[in-house]
């Protein structure tokens, strides 16, 4: 990896090839979410520096050499930015650790995938016919759909999978041949502009990466509205990708929403029906909804579980979620790491709070660590949380925590299981707990949600699209369609034969 104290730390805005500060100097401390002591500095940009990294993204598409590089230089970039990626997967993802509190080996999990999703994508575009000939009906006709770059592409990414959520908009745009400016989260750049350092090594022409450090309501802002911006690539809360939609609209350029889920987790009784299917069930409903601390944005934070089932499933749950380690990401034998921040374990705080104020029943957490078992004690952790008795009006079940939250619902037939699973204004992902495989089938058809699992909770691939239905978003990434987001499909209808219409007669 780059040497970076070879270079002004706060140098984090990357432009035309350069590692500048902000114009206006200002800087940010970067937290170490388990001590919420500062590890790092980084420039806090603004409209200004978002206009600069435009300017650069903008005259390498329309001057540089990236959008017409053969397809096949373009892939063999992209594989050696996974090898790079893959020798770097120590430092990375520690760096991913502190920065997103999130344990050491999630993170260097974190970086596997994004080396697969670069090689993904590498991979599809080497594969791929030049275009599609159409049968025109005429042998004087040439007819043929083609895909090209949309142009400068604005990405906006979350703290929560910094470098993952990053990767999946910036591989398929370089295999596509834009150009683009990132703006990774204000509180977790540091993978982001450690890609950008990868991407030059790995031979990417100065001028097609950008990355501007700052705020949304000022970098993000601008780019999303920017003239010179083709496509604006979101991912992040509903409420700032609501804005981000009307800030791009009145240029009508591309727009890609990933937003957040209040993802169900159907569990029927005949899954637990033996010792070992009641045990797979349990385990994975604890890893749907504690895994980063819940902040995944498919967390399974809606456990809807048959009610003749519910008082054993939820006593087993609530005691292994009791047992879970939290920590420092960084020490041995911790299995979660604190809440990315103040404002995020405060907002959890909240929500529990309002559930219990509703009548939801604590079964465990539903506080802070003593001190003796947080450690340190500044970091933002909170314990793994089971409510039970939730009921699909409590404002904990509708909105999205975003924390070690799981709530639960019971039913008694499969027609209330789906309409349960369904009522949500979100739809990213959800799954269905059964033996029996006609239901399963049955079930998954019916919800409303952009993946579905059966017997299994939080595996995606990326060659299988991923997005969500509602106020999940709009568009897909991963897979073709999410490929496709990337590109203007283009019609050349060529006459090799060219005579007079004579529509008009004179
Ligand atoms: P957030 O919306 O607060 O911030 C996301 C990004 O948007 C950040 O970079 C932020 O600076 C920027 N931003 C904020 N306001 C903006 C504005 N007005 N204009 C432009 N940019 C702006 O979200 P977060 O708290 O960082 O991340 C958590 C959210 O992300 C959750 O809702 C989660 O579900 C969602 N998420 C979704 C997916 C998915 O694949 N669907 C994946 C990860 C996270």
């Amino acid at each position: 990896m780059a040497d970076r104290t070879a270079r002004q730390a706060q140098a984090t805005i990357h432009a035309g090839g350069e590692w500048l500060e902000a114009v206006s100097g200002a800087t940010r401390e970067i937290l170490d979410p388990a001590d919420a002591r500062a590890f790092a500095v980084v420039a806090e940009g603004d409209e200004k520096d978002a206009e600069r990294a435009v300017v650069a993204a903008r005259q390498a598409f329309d001057r540089g050499p990236w959008p017409g590089t053969p397809v096949a230089e373009r892939a063999a970039l992209l594989r050696r930015v996974a090898d790079l990626l893959v020798r770097d997967r120590e430092e990375l993802g520690l760096l991913e650790s502190r920065d997103a509190g999130k344990t050491v080996e999630e993170g260097r999990v974190d970086i596997d995938c994004v080396a697969d999703a670069f090689r993904y994508f590498a991979d599809l575009v080497a594969a791929e016919a030049p275009g599609r000939v159409v049968d025109a009906g005429s042998p004087d006709i040439h007819s043929v759909v083609v895909h090209e770059p949309v142009g400068v592409c604005a990405m906006i990414t979350p703290w929560n999978y910094p470098l993952l959520q990053a990767s999946w908009k910036i591989a398929p745009a370089l295999a596509a041949g834009n150009t683009f400016v990132i703006k990774p989260s204000e509180i977790t750049p540091m993978t982001t502009i450690a890609l950008i350092d990868l991407l030059a090594e790995a031979g990417l022409p100065a001028g097609v990466a950008n990355l501007v450090t700052g705020p949304g309501h000022t970098v993000g802002a601008r780019l999303a509205e920017h003239p010179d911006v083709d496509l604006v690539s979101f991912t992040g809360g509903l409420i700032s990708g609501t804005k981000v939609a009307q800030a791009a609209a009145p240029t009508v350029k591309k727009v890609a929403l990933e937003l957040g889920g209040k993802n169900p987790n159907v569990v029927f009784a005949d899954a637990c029906a033996t010792e070992e299917g009641f045990d797979t069930a349990v385990d994975q409903a604890l890893n749907a909804a504690f895994i980063h601390s819940g902040q995944v944005c498919s967390a399974g934070a809606r456990l809807i579980v048959e009610e003749s089932v519910r008082d054993r499933f939820v006593a087993e749950l609530a005691r292994r979620a009791g047992k879970i380690r939290l920590g420092r990401g960084t020490e041995d034998g911790v299995e979660c790491g604190p809440l990315v921040s103040e404002q995020q374990r405060a907002k959890t705080e909240a929500y529990v709070a309002s559930a219990l104020a509703e009548g939801a029943v604590l079964r465990c957490g539903g506080k802070r660590p003593e001190p003796a078992a947080q450690r340190p004690e500044s970091g933002y952790f909170y314990e793994p949380t089971v409510l039970d008795r939730c009921h699909r009006e409590m404002k904990v079940v509708r909105e999205e925590v975003f924390g070690p939250v799981l709530t639960v619902e019971t039913f008694r037939t499969e027609e209330e299981a789906v309409s349960l699973a369904n009522d949500t204004e979100y739809g990213l992902a959800g799954a269905v707990w059964t033996a029996d495989a006609g239901r399963a089938r049955r079930v998954a058809g019916r919800l409303r949600h952009g993946t579905v699992w059966i017997n299994d909770f939080h595996p995606y691939l990326p060659q299988a699209e991923w997005g969500g239905f509602g106020k999940s978003g709009t568009g897909r990434e991963l897979g073709p369609a999410g490929l496709a987001e990337y590109r203007e499909t283009k019609h050349v209808y060529q006459n090799l034969a060219p005579k007079p219409v004579r529509w008009f007669a004179g």
